[in-house]
């Protein structure tokens, strides 16, 4: 018999992890069912339990419930712990809810992939929400040589600062403080999503420079399209969706699936639209 599993989120239509799933599933032999399953804005914590018991064995979590998943699990691991933020919740065989975050792994995992190198590297990250919050640690145990975080709401970005000072240099705040060259700048704002671009200055890449958005679409984001004209080497957040997932399905079914396959699946999928 299959297990079920599923992704929570609202909206959750659009979501590309059943298919992901699904090519996993099939790759490795492993028989699971894995759908989309929208939560009301309200009724986050309802729609985990309600899936448990019609046999759900575990999820992933998108907007906006990170949260709000984290907090209904009974443990979750450091890192989990660390992002302040749950998207991988299983349910044991006892009843009780292990919650993780797997987002931090994705981006690293694919900024390898990439070839992109970290250490002794200065990395600029743009955002300052959940996904950002999830990334910091495994930037950071990368050993840049530093890391600034940009955000619209400076205060926000100069609180996760803060937060992650122990694991590194950063420092935080709003973009009118950004100066100097980088030699990776990470979008992770939702700015995208709406076309728009962050204010950002004119001399922001180092001539090496990469621009990494954890956004994708079936054509270059705005920030890439911008990126791109100033000479950096420019990746969408595909690749970061696609190892989130795989860690995922790592944590349900103790397999570990091939990527790349899955990555070109949905390369072609997204440009055939
Ligand atoms: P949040 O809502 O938690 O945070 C949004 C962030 O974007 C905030 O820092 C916000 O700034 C900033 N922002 C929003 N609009 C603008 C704008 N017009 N100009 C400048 N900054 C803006 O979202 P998440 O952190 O959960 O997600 C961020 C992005 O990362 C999304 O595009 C999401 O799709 C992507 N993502 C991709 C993943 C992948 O696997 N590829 C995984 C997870 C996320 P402020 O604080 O001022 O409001």
């Amino acid at each position: 018999m299959s297990s079920r599993y599923c992704v929570l989120g609202n909206p959750v239509k659009h979501s590309k992890s059943p298919m992901i799933h699904q090519a996993f599933a099939a790759q490795t032999g492993k028989p699971l069912a894995y759908t989309a399953e929208l939560a009301p804005l309200d009724g986050f914590e309802a729609a985990w339990r309600a899936f448990c018991e019609s046999g759900g064995r575990g999820a992933n979590v998108t907007v906006p419930f990170k949260q709000q998943a984290f907090a209904l699990c009974d443990t979750q691991s450091l890192r989990a712990r660390r992002a302040g933020a749950v998207n991988t919740l299983s349910l044991g065989q006892n009843g009780r809810v292990f919650g993780d975050n797997t987002d931090g792994i994705g981006l690293l995992r694919d900024l390898k992939a990439c070839e992109v190198p970290l250490a002794g590297k200065r990395v600029l990250v743009l955002g300052a929400g959940g996904a950002v919050r999830g990334v910091l640690e495994p930037l950071l145990n990368e050993a840049p040589r530093e890391l600034v975080i940009a955000n619209r709401t400076g205060a926000r970005a100069e609180a996760l600062a803060a937060d992650f000072r122990d694991l590194g240099t950063v420092s935080g705040g709003g973009y009118e403080v950004l100066s100097g060259r980088f030699d990776l700048v990470i979008n992770g704002t939702s700015a995208s999503l709406a076309g728009e671009l962050p204010p950002l200055p004119e001399t922001l890449f180092e001539p090496d420079a990469v621009a990494y958005d954890m956004m994708y679409a079936a054509a270059p984001t705005v920030f890439l399209q911008w990126a791109q004209m100033r000479g950096a080497r420019t990746i969408d957040g595909l690749g970061m969706l696609v190892e989130q997932a795989a860690e995922a399905f790592f944590i349900w079914q103790n397999v570990r699936p091939e990527t790349a396959p899955v990555q070109a699946l949905l390369r072609k999928t997204l440009i055939e639209g």
